[in-house]
């Protein structure tokens, strides 16, 4: 008996697995995947890797993987999906460098484009140089390449990340935020012109003077308009050599008020960011023996005498022959400010060594087998007027210290910020990006463990709620429809009028559990 029900349950299993598929994949009246003509190919096994992504908590398992050749492959892919119509529950996700937190780049049963596998003609970067350079560059190209190329011609991009190994889809559906942005921006600012397949199939180009809703709503859409293939960067002269420094204040308030002064200061550093140290121990005896530049991993693990510690990180851009200048320039600017006069360091590495600063601590924290494990980060963007409030509770009584993984702060200036686009603000004409980078211990139950930081998370995020900061979350990330309309604010509207024009299937990037396909 026992077979025979099991044989039972097994053919009713198979034959709704059957339909399933056949739902999925539209054999039932509409042209199935296989029928496509592709460029490149479509994988239907193994595809685990597309479930996978640095925030390493949630895996959704695709039933497809598109390896695209070419552009045409990522439209008539799309296209197929869009004609498929409200018929099927298919979505589909891009994905960049799957650097995302939570998922984002996931598709649930659906397919997944590996933007990173393109091999196509089309990925050729072209840099043009003269009075305005920019390079034009593919969607799922790396940041890292980007510079590589564009520095055999002596210019660079202007805005970056901390850490170069995302793709441009990838950050520009965000913002793409470091240390240059009080000056230049965020990376959405920085972009001239976007090649974009939309959710309806269509490859369109777009810029301020040509589609320019869709050109600004895909800037820090969150892949909810469409899939970025190409993008106009705008370039500057490159440096050859960075001066990079870290200085230590003991006092909340004056290090910001160090930090506000600098992002408007003339003449200032090309580079602001800072961290903070909470209860550590020899920090300020070790700090110039120990503090590695190019580690900046060491360098955050110093001890902080079971202190409160902030460190303002600086850069400034030069060539050998500007040396002498440059000195001057720092000097004044450091005798403008109130850090603890014993710990200030300062060094000399290339503008490469300095911008891809983060990969050797992913080299070395690979090699440990500490790369690959749960990440629950959290990014929150705090109006100037609160980040008082909020230090004052977050690192005075919430967390006890910084063990787990650095906590980034620094301001930057909301006006290079260009509010047509998607991206989301807190008030006011100076924020403070505060990152919480933080790694979990598998499978432990303490401190360092998911559970605990978690926790930790919902407690910053509950103060921040019920003292009224203002705060809005930076990478986003909600469950319900509900939380996303408190997070777009009065914007919402203008949100879901940009899925509708573009996206009105709401194919497109479901891993951000904004819009849900109806079928
Ligand atoms: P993915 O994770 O692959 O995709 C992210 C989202 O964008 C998904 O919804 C995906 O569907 C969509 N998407 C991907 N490609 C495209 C495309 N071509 N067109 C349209 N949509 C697309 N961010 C900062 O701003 N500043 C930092 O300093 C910074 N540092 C980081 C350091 C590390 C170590 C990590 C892991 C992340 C960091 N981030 C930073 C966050 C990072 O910018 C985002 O997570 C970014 O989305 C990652 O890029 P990705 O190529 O891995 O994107």
């Amino acid at each position: 008996q026992p077979i025979s029900i099991l044989s039972l349950r097994s053919f009713m299993i198979l034959i709704l697995s059957c339909i399933t598929i056949n739902i999925n994949f539209g054999f039932l009246g509409t042209p199935s995947f296989q029928t496509l003509s592709l460029d490149g190919h479509l994988s239907f096994d193994e595809n685990y890797h597309a479930a996978r992504d640095f925030g390493n908590r949630h895996q959704f398992l695709p039933l497809a993987v598109l390896h695209p050749k070419s552009v045409s492959d990522i439209a008539t892919t799309i296209m197929h999906v869009w004609q498929m119509g409200l018929g099927s529950e298919l979505t589909v996700a891009a994905r960049g460098h799957g650097h995302s937190l939570q998922g984002q780049a996931q598709a649930h049963r659906g397919v997944v484009i590996n933007m990173e596998s393109f091999s196509g003609l089309e990925k050729q970067m072209r840099v043009h140089t003269g009075k305005s350079p920019y390079v034009d560059a593919y969607g799922g190209e790396l940041w890292i390449n980007i510079l590589q190329e564009t520095l055999k011609y002596g210019l660079a991009p202007k805005s970056w990340t901390d850490y170069l190994h995302l793709t441009v889809g990838g950050t520009l559906s965000n913002a793409g935020i470091s240390g240059q942005a009080f000056r230049h921006g965020p990376q959405i600012s920085n972009v001239h012109q976007l090649e974009v397949v939309t959710g309806k199939g269509e490859v369109l180009n777009c810029s301020e003077e040509q589609n320019a809703d869709l050109f600004h709503g895909v800037l820090g859409g969150l892949g909810q308009f469409g899939i970025i293939t190409r993008a106009r960067i705008s370039l500057e002269p490159a440096p050859k050599m960075v001066k990079w420094i870290r200085v230590l204040y003991s006092d909340f308030s004056t290090f910001t008020r160090d930090q506000e002064h600098l992002i408007s200061a003339e003449n200032t550093f090309d580079y602001i960011e800072g961290f903070v140290i909470i209860n550590r121990t020899g920090l300020l005896n070790n700090w110039r023996s120990s503090f590695n530049p190019q580690d900046p991993v060491q360098a955050r693990q110093f001890e902080s005498d079971g202190r409160k510690l902030f460190c303002l990180e600086l850069a400034k851009h030069f060539n050998p022959d500007e040396i002498d200048t440059t000195n001057k320039e720092i000097e004044n600017l450091l005798s403008q400010l109130g850090y603890i006069s014993s710990t200030l360091f300062l060094s000399e590495v290339s503008y490469i060594e300095f911008l891809d600063r983060v990969h050797v601590s992913e080299v070395k924290l690979r090699s440990k087998g500490l790369w690959e494990v749960p990440h629950p980060w959290l990014n929150l963007l705090i109006p100037r007027s609160k980040i008082h409030d909020f230090a004052k509770e977050v690192f005075g009584n919430i967390l006890t210290d910084t063990s787990n993984g650095p906590i980034l702060i620094y301001p930057v200036h909301k006006s290079k910020w260009d509010n047509r686009t998607s991206a989301v603000l807190p008030e006011g004409d100076v924020f403070y990006l505060v990152a919480f980078l933080t790694s979990a211990v598998p499978s432990s139950t303490g401190t360092d463990g998911l559970e605990h930081i978690l926790t930790q998370n919902k407690r910053i995020l509950d103060f921040c709620e019920a003292a009224h900061l203002g705060v809005k979350q930076y990478l986003p990330h909600y469950t319900t429809q509900k939380e996303w309309r408190a997070h777009f604010g009065p914007r919402w509207q203008v949100f879901m009028q940009r899925k509708t024009a573009y996206d009105p299937l709401a194919i497109l990037a479901p891993g951000q559990k904004i819009f849900q396909k109806a079928i």
